[in-house]
């Protein structure tokens, strides 16, 4: 490609940063004049009508639970570093993950002792080194032994290292993976529509360890595209941490006709303190973590996903049924509803038959929720005002429960570190995209665009390693 070509194509993509939401109590009704504004007249800040804090809306008459946006902020803040950081590429202060805005950039600025190239940030003037990555061969041998599901005790006998050491790799892997992955991304998602399916999971470690996690694929591909869970090291308001209460997940009920099973999932819902108050039972916090009330993760776990919908025209969000989440499917992208750009639909998997739902859709639970059949079950409508099914294509139903499925059976049990949590996690996400072939041979990330080819964990990790270490060659070539 032509220089020129390539810089107009990264001006476009470049042309602005990325705004999160800074404000979440407000009318979550999509048909209420008031939806998503911060203030209105209609509003009483504060009412204990319904038994919990809540925002009220006269205009509507609905009662939205209070949400901690300062908390819901700095969760934010925190995931965007974990998940779409460029480090160790770029200004560690100033650069921009990926997709949220335009890369400050760096100068040359001499060379150390060692002849390794120095370089100044353009926006703070401070200056560092990018000493390139090597021991590739190390790296690929870690991958591989994680896919495995070896312990890390394992690993580090096999590689013969002190924690200390594993340590260090681990964290190289994952920059290097989440480098090569998020840049494979950025290039692949550039269509004017798409679609993004959301389901919640919880995932278990050993000693009693249990986490709460949402995943985020592309439709059409089933590429893993942002998995996030609710352990964090901030300190925050108490009511942004979870709670410890009895389960109130809701139950599959798939055994049940499937309007039946939907009444009862709306009846547990109406069950709650609230309909975003969503607990798990006990759990054990790790040492040095906390864990968040699974909405206040939803909340930043959606923020960040409005990085991959902001270039195309259109975009659906399926969002699992699950109340919790509802709200922050919502606000990720309130200007986009009003302007009908985009739409959020609640999903219902279920082995449905032939004949227990109509066509025209079966009017259950409440917000005007209509349910209409589809191959893998149900689904309803949030955000749009027509009462006749919208058309919506699921190619792959199953990616979100693949990859819980995925998680479970290939991660290690053991958990020791919080940053290991992330380095494991999003490790996987590259392993699960790139290198696990469906039925056919064919990888999530072939389907998305984002690999031309099946990829081994050894050419995956080599390509991670060598997308880090060309980032500033590209930098001053471009
Ligand atoms: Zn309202
Ligand atoms: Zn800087």
């Amino acid at each position: 490609m032509p220089s020129s070509k390539l810089k107009t194509a990264k001006a476009v993509q470049d042309s602005a940063a990325l705004h999160f939401r800074l404000h979440y109590n407000c009318c979550k009704n999509c048909r209420c004049q008031n939806f998503g504004l911060v203030e209105s007249a209609d509003y009483l800040a504060e009412s204990f009508q319904l038994g919990y804090p809540a925002l009220h809306c006269k205009a509507c008459g609905s009662y939205p639970p209070l949400v901690d946006s300062e908390s819901v902020n700095r969760i934010i803040d925190e995931r965007a570093k974990q998940y779409l950081s460029k480090a160790p590429c770029g200004c560690g202060n100033c650069e921009p993950g990926f997709f949220l805005g335009p890369s400050v950039g760096v100068k040359r600025y001499g060379k150390t002792g060692a002849n390794s190239q120095r370089y100044q940030c353009r926006q703070c003037e401070s200056v560092f080194t990018q000493v390139s990555i090597k021991g590739e061969e190390q790296l690929a041998t870690l991958f591989n032994s994680l896919s495995l599901g070896h312990s890390p005790q394992k690993i580090m006998q096999q590689l013969s290292i002190a924690p200390k050491i594993y340590y260090q790799l681990l964290q190289r892997l994952f920059h290097c993976l989440r480098f090569y992955t998020r840049q494979q991304e950025q290039k692949s998602l550039n269509g004017s529509f798409i679609a993004i399916h959301t389901e919640s999971q919880i995932h278990a470690f050993s000693e009693q360890k249990k986490i709460w996690t949402l995943c985020s694929t592309e439709v059409n591909s089933g590429y893993v595209l942002l998995h996030s869970h609710n352990q964090t090291q901030l300190e925050l308001n108490d009511n942004a941490y979870y709670q410890q209460k009895a389960s109130t997940l809701l139950p599959s009920l798939t055994e049940s006709p499937i309007v039946e099973a939907l009444k009862r999932r709306y009846q547990l819902t109406l069950n709650r303190y609230h309909f975003e108050d969503l607990h798990y039972g006990p759990t054990v916090n790790l040492r040095g973590t906390k864990l968040l009330q699974p909405s206040v993760c939803a909340y930043a776990h959606f923020q960040l996903l409005s990085g991959f919908t902001q270039h195309s025209e259109n975009f659906h969000h399926y969002i699992e049924h699950e109340s919790s989440i509802r709200g922050a499917a919502l606000m990720c992208c309130v200007d986009e509803i009003k302007q009908q750009r985009a739409e959020i639909f609640y999903l219902y998997r279920h082995p449905r038959t032939q004949s227990d739902m109509g066509t025209t859709g079966n009017k259950v639970g409440w917000w005007n929720d209509r349910w209409f059949p589809a191959d893998f079950g149900a689904f309803c409508g949030i955000t749009s005002v027509q009462q006749v099914p919208a058309p919506i294509s699921l190619p792959q139903p199953e990616a979100c429960q693949n990859y819980f499925t995925h998680l479970q059976e290939n991660m290690s049990k053991q958990l020791k570190s919080a940053s290991s949590v992330d380095a494991l996690f999003e490790i996987n996400r590259a392993l699960f995209n790139y290198v696990i072939p469906d039925q056919q041979g064919v990888s999530p990330a072939m389907r998305l665009g984002a690999s031309q080819k099946l990829m081994t964990g050894s050419e995956l990790v080599n390509a991670a390693v060598a997308a880090v270490n060309q980032d500033h060659v590209l930098k001053f070539n471009t």
